[in-house]
């Protein structure tokens, strides 16, 4: 564990528009420096980091912190990589308390795997460049790929020679403990190399440490395997792991987007090409642990397949499981007989990309196509389609989503969307059940270490559960509406209008008021309105002077220093805004309301997902089911609409 004055050093050295400047450009505005904000995407800047306050802030999505929950966000670190990372960055000697004998003694082990490693590494690379027969063999494999050097160090790709057992020989003359050599699988139980006369890929965890090695055989025997690979270790969970993924999280991120190939090969073509957000399951088919890693990035997969249909329909029986993880899965297929390595050195990497676009389908909506096609007009098969289906969509935790699903599928199939519902909850029904009983059964608080580090996307659970909690205190946006209507309440909107501000706030407000969740801030604006009706205007000496304390304390809060936020959700924390000469009263005020009426709808959105998750696993509901959903997408039209008016992502 990080000592806690090693942390508390960390924290009084770190400056946090110096951390973030390494991932996103900023400039200076006023106090504060603002740019594009990494957790979303915008084009107006509304990402704001207060190098005073030591803190940052994004406007359009709600992103805040310091710099440490920056970097667990940014990069998915885990609080004490954050810590390293920053410590790192800024030089600081990290003291750790004492561990146990045995915490010691497995992290001894750990590290060392990782030296050793890193020396096999070394030695690979060394053997591909400076053997004769790395150059002529293993070297010119990779040129034949098409492979340039620079692509070949960043992949730390490498070569074994024939040589019976070099490699060992040379890491024990290093001191490397023979025993660590063997549980690695460099070393065979005789003491030989384990990987001879192979091609050789390197595994890399998330933070580009090595972990396994995978070694490609050139000989054309078809007795000797095509691949072997390190044997899992402390260090190295293969369903744990996708390879390319620490060259490709950036640009996932970026991208919103990870596209998942089958082979090695295939991730370092695409990468030379720029696309650098392709990773490989490599092995395995897709595990749940790998799903999780990819949606710390993004929610969005694409596979590609190889073009040959035998293999995809296997595959597709795996990919139900990344649907429970609310993923959104498109499937593209190559021509036949093109793998991406192949096709894009075909056709290039334009061309590659525009195929990529056109032919992507829903998983969801290829499955079905595919199965269709083969039951024919067989009804019996038919059948068998539709309840294979109707697995699918009752994993998908997402309400909307499986509506949506269900009225497209049911068009596909010439099904009634009533029977496919009722179809669709019969499934439900059965695996809540299964699930109830499999809950009495296990220990319930079974947490895969993995979602620890999840900060991106947060789960709703892969059954359908209780409804999600709708998330109630508003009382940031509606204070800051009133802190504008109390500081600037009586000055005109514009320069040169009639209109005052509070006039303004009053009429975008006044419907909403009996929704405001802050008891204190519904009185002060009943009281406005009031005064408002009586004299046109708002008497900001009926607030400051009131008897009531909350209500004098508040409105000399916001006088005192209108630009100080009066509270930042959650945290408590305060937050500065800059006094832009060019930042009124009128940039301010509509800004604030439309932040306030649009958190207000996405209120009102979690609201309707509540009922409509209810209504759609009530019997006989369908009428109002579907016209709860009519109702939902008028809100989400009218949000999306706002967010794009406010630069934000529209995200709910
Ligand atoms: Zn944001």
């Amino acid at each position: 564990m990080i000592k806690q004055n090693t942390i508390e050093q960390i924290m009084a050295t770190v400056k946090v528009e110096e951390v973030i400047e390494d991932f996103v450009s900023l400039k200076r505005r006023g106090v504060n420096m603002i740019g594009n904000c990494p957790f979303h995407d915008e084009k107006t800047p509304s990402f704001t980091v207060s190098p005073a306050k030591n803190i940052y802030k994004c406007f359009g999505c709600g992103k805040a912190g310091d710099s440490v929950r920056f970097m667990m966000d940014h990069d998915a670190m885990s609080y004490p990589e954050s810590l390293r990372y920053l410590a790192n960055k800024y030089n600081i000697e990290i003291e750790e308390t004492v561990n146990t004998a045995e915490e010691l003694a497995v992290k001894e082990v750990t590290t060392s795997y990782y030296i050793i490693n890193e020396f096999a590494q070394s030695y690979f690379n060394n053997s591909l460049f400076n053997t004769n027969e790395g150059k002529s063999v293993g070297l010119s494999y990779f040129k034949d790929r098409g492979y340039n050097e620079s692509i070949i160090k960043k992949f730390g790709l490498g070569f074994t020679t024939s040589d019976k057992n070099d490699f060992t020989k040379t890491a024990i003359s290093k001191q490397y403990n023979i025993e660590f050599l063997k549980k690695l699988g460099l070393t065979s139980q005789y003491d030989n190399d384990f990987f001879r006369s192979r091609v050789m890929f390197t595994i890399h965890n998330l933070s580009g440490k090595v972990i396994a090695f995978a070694g490609r055989t050139l000989s054309q025997d078809k007795k000797t395997p095509k691949y072997i690979n390190s044997p899992e270790t402390d260090i190295y969970n293969k369903r744990k792991v996708l390879y390319g993924l620490y060259f490709a999280k950036q640009s996932i991120r970026k991208e919103d987007e990870c596209i998942m190939v089958e082979g090695y090969t295939d991730v370092i073509t695409l990468h030379q090409y720029g696309v650098d957000n392709a990773v490989a399951s490599s092995g395995t088919s897709l595990t749940v642990e790998q799903i999780n890693l990819v949606k710390r990035y993004t929610p969005n997969i694409k596979i590609i397949y190889d073009g040959d249909a035998a293999g995809v329909k296997a595959a597709l029986r795996g990919l139900d499981l990344v649907l429970e993880q609310d993923m959104n899965v498109r499937l593209v297929m190559l021509p036949d007989g093109e793998d991406p390595d192949s096709y894009l050195k075909k056709v290039g990497i334009e061309e590659f990309r525009k195929y990529l676009k056109e032919k992507e389908q829903d998983f969801l909506f290829f499955k079905t196509n595919l199965l269709l096609a083969e039951a024919g007009d067989d009804p019996i098969r038919k059948s068998k389609v539709l309840k294979d289906i109707v697995q699918s969509i009752a994993k998908i935790p997402d309400n909307i989503k499986k509506q949506l699903y269900i009225q497209k599928c049911s068009t596909m199939m010439g099904i009634s969307e009533e029977i496919l519902i009722g179809e669709t909850n019969k499934v439900i029904k059965a695996n809540q059940k299964q699930q109830h009983f499999r809950n009495k059964r296990d220990q319930p608080n079974h947490v895969d270490d993995s979602t620890f580090l999840n900060q991106k996307t947060q789960p709703y659970g892969t059954q359908i559960g209780p409804a999600k909690q709708v998330v109630t205190g508003d009382d940031y946006q509606e204070k800051d509406v009133l802190r504008i209507l109390i500081s600037h309440g009586n000055l005109p909107l514009k320069d040169d209008s009639e209109m005052l501000v509070c006039a303004f706030i009053i009429d975008s407000v006044k419907d909403e008021i009996q929704h405001f969740d802050n008891e204190l801030v519904k009185t002060m604006f009943t009281m406005a309105i009031e005064q408002f009706n009586a004299n046109g205007k708002i008497d900001i000496n009926a607030f400051t002077s009131s008897n009531d304390e909350q209500v004098r304390l508040l409105a000399i809060d916001f006088l005192a220093d209108p630009y100080i936020y009066a509270s930042w959700e959650e945290k408590g924390l305060q937050f500065q805004t800059q006094k832009d000469p060019e930042n009124n009263q009128e940039k301010d005020a509509i800004q604030s309301i439309k932040r306030f009426l649009f958190r207000k709808q996405g209120k009102r959105i979690d609201q309707l997902e509540i009922k409509i998750k209810e209504l759609s696993v009530t019997p006989g509901s369908e009428l109002d089911l579907i016209r709860y959903i009519k109702a939902y997408r008028i809100v989400q039209t009218q949000r999306t609409k706002m967010a794009e008016e406010l630069g934000s992502v529209f995200l709910k």
